[in-house]
Formats: structure tokens, C-alpha cells, sequence
């Protein structure tokens, strides 16, 4: 259920309608948009029922979030949320863009992976430092000395950095060097693991399961939300199909769907994708063109020696090449000063 508060309603009419709900046990959450204040309830439906709410001074209407996620919906939350890392904005017209390699494996890699592709245009750097292999004889990994590394490249270049968490234990020792954490698509559903990042304020890139339904995937988000951690991007990296020829099959149906459903961003991870290089940058043009806040792609000085994902991983120069490309389309939807052409999920 929500609350939707008035136009204008006091600051004291909201703080009632708190107290009010948290008096009888029940959660709340609060989302204030630049005109109205929504009141997100987390309980039983009967239990806000019994309550006057609508008699309530500053109350417009109490209404029933039919999807099963609450504080992920647009219901809770009309207008974008824009999840700010640094001085990026992820979730707004202009298109962030990731890049980095799958894993750090060598100080020299990540810091000339990060001098490149940021004068290529990109806002982050991404790089994993603890891979879900599915081997276990796969390079699994530098560790922290791979997260000292991201972070020497982030003092060289000011790219914020975003890596994958995989265990609660880390999560101290990783939030003195992330910027975003990733949730890989193999832990969307350790809810355990999302609670611990929903206890932080750090930004959570949250990637689709492998095989999980958008609904399960805003369930995960929720998860997060809930904790009290409101900056969630959401990331789509392709889903198992009967398909072979490509390593997943990029849902970009879920650009569209999500951005309707929920206000969070909502980016695409094109080389997990695809599983190779050659169909990386068409199909990274395709999710800017269907209104992605973003992407995240794999580039490697020498995608051929590389330790994990080589295959999917853009050379420096394709990836600079998919940089010109994709702002081209950006900029032909959302024509920089002209408000009336921006993009609309
Ligand atoms: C990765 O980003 O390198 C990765 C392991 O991604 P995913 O969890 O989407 O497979
Ligand atoms: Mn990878």
C-alpha cells in the first residue's frame, strides 16, 4: 500500500501519517517528489485498512501497489530515481558508460585499461577482483590487491569504480575501495548478500539471474531497498535460451518493460550478452537505441591473453570505435538542450 500525500502537504501532516503506521508495527518508507511525498507501507494490507488514513490531514488517497514489488515500482516513486557515484549521474538522458576488463589481473592492465577508455568516453571503471568462475580451476580472482589496483586507477584517472561483491564477509574490508558495487547475475537471489548491501548507501549494480523473470529480478531489487539503500541500477546481461550461437540472448525487451515498471536505471551489459566481440557493439548501439541508461562492456589491451572472458572483450580501438557510435544515437534522441525531444520510456 501507499500513501499519496497532498500537494503542498506539511512536513507535520507527513511526520502524523509516520507515526501513525509506525505505531501499529508497520514499515515505512518515504519517497519526496519535487510536488508530492509518497508514503510506502511495508505490513499487511488488512492492518492499514483498519487505519483512518484517508481522514488524515494532508492525505490525497491510499492506494494498493498490485505488483508485488512496492518500493521498486513507479507507484512508490513516479519520477526517475538518478543514482549519483561521484560526479556521474546513472539515470538521466545522457548514457553512462562502463568499461573496463573482466577481471584486474596485473597493475599495468587496469591503470592503461583505464587511462584508455576513459579518454575514450568512459564515466566508470569496471573490473573484478573476486570472479564467479564457473570453474574452479578458472583464475578466480587478484583479491584486495586487485581492489588496490582499481583504486590506484581511480586516483590516476577519477573514474569511480564499480566491482563485484560475492560474500557478506568482504563487504567491510570492499567499502573502503567501491564506488558501485556489482551483484553478479549468480547471487541475484542471495538475499542474504542483498540485505548486506541494502544496509549500506554504497550504489548496487544489480545484474539480471541467468534465469530469472524480470519480476524476480525487481524482487531482488527490492530486497535492497528495503534495507534502506535506495541507490539500485539495474543491469540486463543476457538470459539461457535454447539459442548456441551466442553465449546468452540479450533481453533488450527488458529496457522498455523495466523502465515502466520501475523507476530505477536500468543499463545493458552487452558483452555477457553476446558472448563475443563481434556482436558486443551492435547490440550495445541497440540498447541505447531502446532508451538504456548505460552500459557496461569488457575491454582488455590484449583480449586474446586475456585471463577470463577474452572472447567477449572489445580491443581499446573497438571499443573506442562503439564510444562514437553509440553517443551518435544518444545524441540523435536526446538533442542536448532540447528538452522536448528527450526520450520518454
Ligand atoms: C562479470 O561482469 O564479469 C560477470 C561475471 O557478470 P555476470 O554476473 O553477468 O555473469
Ligand atoms: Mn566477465
Amino acid at each position: 500500500m501507499i500513501v499519496v500525500m497532498k500537494e503542498g502537504a506539511s512536513r507535520e501532516q507527513v511526520d502524523n501519517v509516520v507515526q501513525l503506521l509506525k505505531n501499529k508495527g508497520l514499515g515505512v518508507h518515504l519517497s519526496q517528489g519535487e510536488e508530492k511525498t509518497i508514503v510506502g507501507i511495508i505490513g499487511p494490507k488488512e492492518r492499514v485498512r483498519e487505519l483512518p488514513m484517508e481522514a488524515m490531514p494532508g492525505v490525497e488517497k491510499v492506494v494498493a501497489v498490485s505488483n508485488p514489488f512496492k518500493l521498486a515500482s513507479r507507484a512508490f516513486h513516479p519520477q526517475d530515481t538518478l543514482v549519483q557515484v561521484g560526479d556521474q549521474i546513472i539515470g538521466g538522458a545522457d548514457p553512462v558508460i562502463i568499461a573496463g576488463p573482466c577481471s584486474v589481473e596485473s597493475r599495468e592492465q587496469i591503470l592503461e585499461t583505464a587511462e584508455r577508455v576513459k579518454a575514450a568516453g568512459a564515466t566508470l571503471l569496471r573490473g573484478g577482483a573476486f570472479k564467479p568462475r564457473s570453474s574452479p580451476y578458472s583464475f578466480q580472482g587478484l583479491g584486495e590487491k586487485g581492489l588496490q589496483y582499481l583504486a590506484e586507477a581511480r586516483e590516476k584517472t577519477g573514474l569511480p569504480i564499480v566491482t563485484e561483491i560475492m560474500e557478506i564477509e568482504a563487504l567491510d574490508m570492499m567499502l573502503q575501495y567501491v564506488d558501485v558495487f556489482q551483484i553478479g547475475a549468480r547471487n541475484m537471489q542471495n538475499y542474504p548478500l542483498l540485505k548486506a548491501v541494502g544496509r549500506t548507501q554504497t550504489p548496487v549494480l544489480l545484474k539480471r539471474g541467468l534465469s530469472a523473470t524480470m519480476e524476480e529480478w525487481l524482487m531482488a531489487a527490492e530486497y535492497i531497498l528495503a534495507e534502506g539503500n535506495p541507490n539500485v541500477i539495474l543491469c540486463e546481461r543476457g538470459i539461457r535460451t535454447f539459442e548456441t550461437y551466442t553465449r546468452n540472448t540479450l533481453d533488450l525487451n527488458a529496457v522498455p518493460v523495466v523502465q515502466y515498471l520501475s523507476h530505477l536505471p536500468v543499463i545493458v551489459d552487452p558483452s555477457h550478452g553476446v558472448g563475443h566481440w563481434r556482436y558486443v557493439t551492435p547490440m550495445a548501439r541497440a540498447a541505447i537505441a531502446a532508451g538504456a541508461n548505460g552500459l557496461i562492456v569488457e575491454v582488455h589491451p590484449n583480449p586474446k591473453e586475456a585471463l577470463s572472458d577474452g572472447e567477449q572483450s572489445l580491443t581499446l580501438e573497438n571499443f573506442e570505435q562503439m564510444v562514437r557510435e553509440v553517443k551518435l544515437i544518444s545524441q540523435a534522441l536526446n538533442p542536448v538542450g532540447d528538452p522536448l525531444y528527450a526520450a520518454k520510456p
